[in-house]
């Protein structure tokens, strides 16, 4: 390890003022530490954060939680608070790392450690992110853990973090189900272009029949492009399992394998992977499953309201400074309604059955 400056921080503004200057924060330091050892990471000067008043979680009048920076992952993990309102928050923290790490990890370091890529961690290896420039030994090499979507072609690193992860699921949750008013996107479910295929007649109302799945396909805009996929719930799996279709006197299975139970499912129909989410609506409502070329849909972050402000007014008394970081993510179809043909059936890129009765 490098030698390096160490100074504990006694407040806010003086450790603003040392990171200005070109230090580095270390808070529980289980992450910092083992890329220091590792000379990933060579700080000349490290600021030591953990005296600074950010340990406490506060709710908000709006009904959420402000979370300090120092507050450790099991005791953000353990708040009853957290448990009762975002139990998938504190799941995924859970989730992470060991109960002797996660004491000491703390919620501003644990999303801004820094990605697990085994080429990151190696020196003797080209990384772009370590050494911009360098190239990517991840694009070639033992990429596993890595991301398929949202990558760039000088990166493919996933974020480390269990946390921001979970933090992130509640936007997915809004883009397919949001109202499109009181700061949700509009969800694919409230798309204005939404196509919902009717149930077949005397269908029962806990089921998903191949029919349904035949006439949803055949509705869907865009079906030769890679970005059209089918999501559902959970509860829909045993009905596509149990799918068969009619051929001659017998049948075939639609979802599972011609041997059966033997062999994992397809996990795609026509050809278009399935996604299974809690964040569809259960079996037999409309959105249980749906048909989707996500090419169609904008998400957005409010990069022009997105914000950070510093206040001395809130801990005046205190002599401290307070920060806040505000950002906006917003999501909406991009068609207004179904498109019509010149014959034949309307058509959209979101595609839903309709709720059975
Ligand atoms: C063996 C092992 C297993 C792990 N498994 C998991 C896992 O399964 N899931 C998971 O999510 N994580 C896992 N982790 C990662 C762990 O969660 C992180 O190391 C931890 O959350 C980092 O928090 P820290 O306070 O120790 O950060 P530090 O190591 O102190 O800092 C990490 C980075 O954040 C910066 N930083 C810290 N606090 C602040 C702040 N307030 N403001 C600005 N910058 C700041 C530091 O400068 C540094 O760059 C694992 C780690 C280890 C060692
Ligand atoms: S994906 Fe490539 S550039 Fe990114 S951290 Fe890994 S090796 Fe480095």
């Amino acid at each position: 390890m490098r030698p390096f400056d160490y100074t504990r921080a006694e407040n806010t503004e003086a450790a603003a003022r040392q990171a200005a200057s070109g230090g580095t924060f270390i808070a529980g330091g289980t992450n910092l530490l083992d890329l220091m050892k590792l000379e990933v990471m060579t700080p000349e000067a490290l600021i030591d954060i953990n005296r600074l008043d950010l340990g406490e979680i506060e709710e908000t009048e709006d009904g959420g939680l402000r979370i300090g920076a120092l507050v450790t992952n099991s005791d953000l993990a353990n708040d009853a608070r957290l448990r009762k309102g975002w139990p998938v928050l504190s799941r995924a923290l859970l989730a992470g790392a060991s109960g002797q790490l996660r004491n000491k990890a703390t919620t501003g370091g644990n999303l801004l450690q820094r990605t697990r890529c085994l080429y990151f961690y190696d020196r003797a290896m080209p990384c772009n992110k370590r050494e911009p420039g360098t190239g990517c030994s991840a694009k070639e090499g033992f990429n596993r853990i890595l991301a398929v979507l949202g990558t760039s072609e000088h990166c493919i690193a996933t974020h480390p973090s269990d946390m921001a992860v979970a933090m992130r699921a509640k936007e997915d949750s809004k883009f397919i189900s949001g109202i499109g008013a009181a700061g949700e996107p509009t969800g694919l479910l409230n798309a204005s272009c939404i196509i919902a295929v009717t149930a077949e007649v005397g269908q029962g109302a806990s089921t998903v029949v191949f029919e349904n799945i035949i006439k949803m396909d055949a509705r869907v805009w865009g079906d030769e492009e890679s970005t059209t996929i089918w999501i559902a719930n959970r509860t829909v799996k045993p009905q596509l399992a149990s799918m068969s279709i009619a051929v001659g006197t017998g049948g075939m299975p639609v979802y599972l394998p011609a041997n059966g139970a033997a062999d994992r499912p397809f996990q795609t129909l026509y050809g278009r992977p399935i996604v299974f989410t809690e964040k569809c609506p259960a079996l037999g409502t409309t959105g249980d499953i749906m048909l989707v070329n996500l090419a169609h849909y904008y998400i957005g972050d409010g990069t022009a309201k997105n914000r950070s402000e510093r206040s001395i007014g809130l801990k005046f008394d205190y002599d401290q400074t307070a920060f806040r970081v505000i950002t906006y993510t917003g999501g909406v179809p991009m068609w207004r309604t179904a498109l019509t043909p010149l014959n034949g059936d309307t058509l959209s890129p979101i595609i839903s059955l309709a709720t059975r009765s």
